[in-house]
C-alpha cells in the first residue's frame, strides 16, 4: 500500500495554503470566517487548534480534511490538491451518530463502508479497532447499553478501523465527564505513539487549553473574527505529561494569557471629549459579545457577593462556563464599563457596584445609558429616531455592513435582547418591526 514515492513523504500529511472560507448566513449576508490560514500536519506530529468557539476551527477542520472546499487558497495532502475527502483521515466528532439498530461491531464497520474489502479482512479490522479501544467486552452491545465515554470509544474505534494516517478529532472530549476525558485522552496519546498501528499523525480541534498542552506537539491558537492563526507554539515536554510539571503550568498561562489579551485588550483610556461621556466603545465600531442580560447580570451577582473572585480562571471556574464563554460574558459587561479587566484581573468599576446595589429601576436606567454609549447601537437608535417603527432587515443588513466578520443576525439578535432590558427597543417577532416599546410595556418587561 505504501508504495508512494518517498518525496511525497517528506510534504505534509495534511496542508492548508493561504485558505480563506466565507459562509452566507441564514439572511444571505455573506460571512468570512477564515482569512488566509496557513496549516500543515505533517508526519508524526500531534496537532492541537485552539479557539473559541464560533472563531473557525470546525471550519479548519472540514477544510483540511476535504469535506468541504476553502474559497480560496488551497487544501493539499502529501503536497498534492485534495479532491474530495482526504483518504488517510478519519475524523471524530463530538457528538456523531451511532445507529441504535446497530451492535457495538456493526457501528464500527460503518467506517470501513467505503472500502471494497473482503469480509474477513473487515471482521479482523473491526475486531482489532474494537480492541484498541478497549471496547473488548462489548462487542454485541447496543448503543444504548453504553455510557457516553464508552460511546465516545465506538466513535474512536470507527474512525480507526479504517487504519487511517491522520486522525482528526473535533471537541471529541468535551461532552465527557472529566475521568473519563481524561482516560481517553492518555489511551489516544499511547495509542499515536505506539509502534506499528499506522496512525502516524493527529489534528485536534479543542478549546480545552490543558488537554491541548497535555496531547499535542504543536499548539496553534486561533483569533477570532475573521478566524486567523494568532499564535503557534511547539511542545517539547515529554510523554506521560505531568500537569504539575512548572513548564506544562507555563505553557499554559502563556496560551491563557494570549487568549486574554486578544479577547480583552487593555487599551489606553480615551481622550474625553467635551460633554460627552467616555467610553472606550464609542469612538469605533465594536462586535458586541453574544451574551444574553441573564448571564451579564448573574455574573455582577457573582462578582458583588465574592470579592475574592478576581482572576478570570477562577471566575471561569466558579461560573462552571469554560474559558471562552467566561470571556465572553466578561466582554460584555466590560464594554458596558461595570467592570474592568486589567491584566488577568477582573474588578467591579464604580459604576458596576452602583448597578449592582441598584433596585430593578435604576438598573434598568444604567443599563440603558451604557447602551446607549455603544455605537453599534446608534445604527438602531438613529433610525428609530426618525421612523415609528423600521424593518428588522434594514437594520440587518446595515449592521452587516458595519461588522463583516460578525453574524448580523445574531447580533441583531443580541443587541434586541440588551436593548429590551434597557427599555429602549423591542422587535414584533410576528412582523420583524422593531420599535420603541412605551414605558408601561417596558416596566414589565424589566420584571421578567
Ligand atoms: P468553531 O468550531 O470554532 O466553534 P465554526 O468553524 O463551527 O467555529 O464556525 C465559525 C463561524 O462560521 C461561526 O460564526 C458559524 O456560525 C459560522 N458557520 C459555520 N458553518 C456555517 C455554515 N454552514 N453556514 C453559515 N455559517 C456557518
Ligand atoms: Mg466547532
Amino acid at each position: 500500500m505504501d508504495s508512494r514515492p518517498s518525496d511525497d513523504k517528506a510534504a505534509p500529511v495534511a496542508q492548508l495554503v493561504a485558505v480563506t472560507k466565507s459562509y452566507q448566513t441564514a439572511g444571505g449576508h455573506e460571512l468570512k470566517v477564515l482569512e488566509n490560514i496557513d496549516l500543515a500536519v505533517s508526519e508524526g506530529e500531534f496537532v492541537a487548534l485552539l479557539g473559541q468557539s464560533g472563531s473557525g476551527k470546525s471550519t479548519i477542520l472540514r477544510c483540511l480534511t476535504g469535506l468541504i472546499e476553502p474559497s480560496s487558497g488551497r487544501a493539499l495532502a502529501r503536497g498534492k490538491s485534495l479532491v474530495g475527502v482526504n483518504p488517510e483521515a478519519s475524523i471524530v466528532f463530538q457528538t456523531f451518530a451511532l445507529y441504535p439498530w446497530l451492535t457495538v461491531e456493526q457501528n464500527v464497520a460503518v467506517g470501513l463502508m467505503a472500502r471494497q474489502i473482503g469480509r474477513k479482512e473487515r471482521d479482523a479490522a473491526v475486531d482489532r479497532a474494537i480492541e484498541i479501544i478497549g471496547l473488548g467486552n462489548h462487542h454485541a452491545a447496543y448503543p444504548r447499553e453504553l455510557s457516553g465515554g464508552m460511546r465516545q470509544r465506538v466513535g474512536i474505534a470507527r474512525a480507526l478501523v479504517s487504519a487511517p494516517k491522520l486522525l482528526c478529532l473535533d471537541e471529541a472530549f468535551s461532552a465527557l465527564d472529566v475521568l473519563t476525558a481524561e482516560n481517553l485522552r492518555q489511551e489516544l496519546v499511547s495509542l499515536w505513539r505506539g509502534p506499528g498501528k499506522g496512525l502516524s499523525s493527529v489534528f485536534m480541534v479543542t478549546h480545552n487549553i490543558e488537554e491541548a498542552v497535555e496531547m499535542a506537539t504543536r499548539i496553534v491558537v486561533l483569533f477570532p473574527r475573521p478566524g486567523r492563526i494568532g499564535l503557534v507554539l511547539e511542545n517539547k515536554l515529554p510523554y506521560p505529561r505531568d500537569t504539575k510539571n512548572p513548564e506544562f503550568q507555563r505553557l499554559v498561562a502563556v496560551i491563557h494569557e494570549c487568549i486574554t489579551t486578544m479577547a480583552l485588550p487593555d487599551l489606553p483610556p480615551e481622550v474625553p471629549v467635551q460633554g460627552q461621556p467616555i467610553s472606550r466603545a464609542r469612538s469605533r465600531m465594536e462586535s458586541i459579545p453574544l451574551v444574553p442580560v441573564g448571564q451579564i447580570l448573574g455574573l455582577m451577582s457573582i462578582l458583588n457577593d465574592s470579592p475574592e473572585l478576581s482572576n478570570i480562571y477562577d471566575i471561569s471556574d466558579e461560573i462552571g462556563r469554560e474559558f471562552g464563554d467566561t470571556i465572553a460574558i466578561l466582554k460584555a459587561a466590560e464594554i458596558l464599563d461595570l467592570i474592568d479587566t486589567p491584566r488577568q484581573e477582573v474588578r467591579l468599576t464604580e459604576l458596576g457596584r452602583r448597578f449592582v446595589a441598584a433596585d430593578r429601576h435604576d438598573r434598568k436606567a444604567i443599563f440603558a445609558e451604557q447602551v446607549f454609549k455603544l455605537r453599534l447601537f446608534h445604527i438602531i437608535i438613529a433610525l428609530l429616531d426618525e421612523h415609528e417603527e423600521v424593518e428588522s432587515a434594514r437594520i440587518v443588513k446595515d449592521i452587516a455592513s458595519a461588522l463583516p466578520y460578525d453574524n448580523p443576525e445574531k447580533t441583531f439578535e443580541t443587541m434586541i435582547a440588551w436593548g429590551r432590558y434597557a427599555g429602549l427597543m423591542d422587535c414584533d417577532a410576528k412582523t420583524g418591526m422593531v420599535f420603541v416599546p412605551k414605558e408601561e410595556d417596558a416596566a414589565e418587561e424589566s420584571k421578567v
